[in-house]
């Protein structure tokens, strides 16, 4: 099979990646980071390094928040439909550079080029032309107040000032877009940070944002360590609302740290998200959906269908399937031509998910398939895809998110109801998304109102829509992104009264 992309493309990228570190965007302006310091980036198909980038610190986010401040009113001011084709034209820049990003993005994270480019790039275009419409659309509402008298009473929905964007390394370039295209539209300023294992495709966004003719201060990007330009985002008093994707213990640090001056903050973080198949489903759609919703993205995803529950009277079949599914799958370098599922993101990453397979073989799961380090690729952070059987409550396996290609495969029988099934489902600290694979719409709708979780999957998933909310109950976040509610997320809301 030959590769989806020019080969000359990649050398370029390569030399220029090589030849010095990317550097912060601030103000309008590439600059180093002021302590000079740089971190290595490494590409997880060969566990060698491949770029820098400037090590962002406290001095770099304090002149970004500034730049960011300065930018604001005038972008506040901005007509909506002026900021609109400021969106729609950085749409249009990242199609037209779309196999550059998407080859950054494959080296960086590790994920196939195919993902990279259609999760990635034409998710950041589509995330940037659905808010592009918003901006002239957020609009306050006329209010009959109850005090005696005449009133003229309407609210106000007023950009909530800088905002801080902390993204993570698992969708880099769609995440990092996802985050500024809201805020932007509802008037809000930025300053980006993404991932220190991905920060690559963040600067180029930053190259295309200067390129659409976003002006200066708009968007600062600070390339960085979450415990310094991360912490410094977070409690730094000139910066208004911080929206954060990552892990639940960040999140909750997130909170901790943000008191100082009240910010605003939405959270996406963690979950465990259940895929319940039963005994009616259309067994040739429920498998290989819950087979690609945990090893899609090598299970590096927020909304991985990490724990399985099928009737007992198809579970033989199911896993069966998932596992025959597992061993096929082709596991590679992102750039690979054909390769499904890519390497883990880190060494650190590698470790973790290894060792989460250990500790549940310790606990009496069996390892029913994968499991193991992929022996042939020793430089780089590959594992096989892998599903555990005989996992029950209460094994970490079960409760905590892995954040890898493992499966926990369960099963439900004929004795339980619904409730017992979501009683199940729900019995995790997280609730960020589910599945339910039924021909029946009654079980399926029924089990829906009872799932604890943002999103319900029934019979498959339509990706990440920028119009459908995506968020979590309990312990995998506050607030929403996408849709309305994702970019009234980036505004205040002010009452008016008028005395008449
Ligand atoms: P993961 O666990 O998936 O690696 P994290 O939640 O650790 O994800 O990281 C997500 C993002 O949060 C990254 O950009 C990271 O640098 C940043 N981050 C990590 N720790 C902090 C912190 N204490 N304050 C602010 N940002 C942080």
């Amino acid at each position: 099979m030959n590769a989806p992309f020019a080969a000359a493309a990649l050398d370029q990228i390569r030399s220029e990646l090589a030849s010095g570190p990317r550097q912060l965007l601030i103000d309008g302006r590439f600059v180093p980071a002021a302590s000079g310091e740089t971190f290595d980036v490494v590409d997880p198909a060969t566990g060698q390094v491949f770029a820098s980038a400037a090590s962002g610190g406290r001095e770099d986010v304090d002149r970004a928040a500034q730049a960011a401040r300065r930018a604001f009113d005038g972008w506040a001011a901005t007509p909506p439909a002026q900021r609109a084709r400021l969106l729609l034209r950085l749409a249009d820049l990242i199609e037209a550079h779309g196999e550059r990003i998407a080859l950054t993005e494959s080296l960086d994270n590790g994920m196939p080029f195919m993902m990279a480019k259609f999760a990635g790039v034409m998710g950041a275009a589509d995330q940037l032309r659905y808010n592009a419409g918003w901006a002239t659309k957020i609009t306050g509402e006329t209010v009959q107040p109850s005090a005696p008298g005449e009133w003229h009473a309407f609210t106000l929905r007023e950009p909530v000032g800088v905002v801080g964007a902390i993204v993570p390394w698992n969708f880099p370039f769609v995440m990092s877009v996802a985050k500024i295209a809201p805020a932007l539209a509802a008037g809000c300023t930025v300053v980006l940070k993404p991932a220190e294992q991905t920060p690559l495709t963040a600067v180029i966004l930053g190259e295309l944002l200067l390129e659409a003719g976003f002006p200066a201060g708009i968007v600062n990007i600070v390339t960085g360590y979450g415990e310094t330009a991360g912490a410094a985002i977070v409690d730094h008093p000139g910066v208004d609302k911080v929206s954060f994707t990552g892990s639940t213990a960040v999140g909750k640090a997130i909170v901790r740290a943000s008191t100082g001056n009240l910010k605003r903050v939405t959270l996406e973080l963690g979950g465990k998200s259940p895929n319940i198949i039963f005994a009616d489903a259309d067994l040739s759609k429920a498998i290989p959906g819950a087979a690609m919703g945990i090893f899609g993205n090598a299970g590096q995803v927020c909304a991985a269908g990490s724990r399985l529950f099928v009737h007992e009277a198809v579970f033989d079949e199911v896993v069966e399937g998932i596992k025959e599914r597992a061993r096929t799958l082709k596991v590679g370098p992102g750039l690979a031509p054909g390769t499904e599922m890519g390497p883990l993101v880190s060494q650190e990453q590698l470790d973790r998910v290894l060792s989460y397979v250990e500790s549940g073989a310790g606990e009496g799961a069996t390892i029913s398939v994968g499991g193991q380090r992929l022996s042939d690729q020793d430089a780089g952070y590959f594992i096989q895809p892998t599903v555990l059987t005989g996992t029950v409550s209460g094994m970490r396996v079960v409760e905590e998110e892995i954040f890898g290609p493992v499966l926990c495969a369960m099963k439900f029988g004929e004795g339980d109801d619904l409730d017992a099934v979501a009683a199940q489902a729900n019995s995790t600290e997280y609730g960020l998304s589910s599945a339910i694979w039924t021909r029946d719409l009654s079980t399926a709708l029924k089990l829906c109102r009872r799932l604890k979780a943002g999103t319900v999957r029934i019979n498959g998933g339509a990706g990440v829509d920028p119009g459908l909310p995506l968020g979590g109950y309990k312990q995998s976040g506050w607030g929403r992104e996408n849709g309305r509610a994702g970019v009234e997320a980036y505004t205040e809301l002010k009452a008016v009264t008028v005395a008449l």
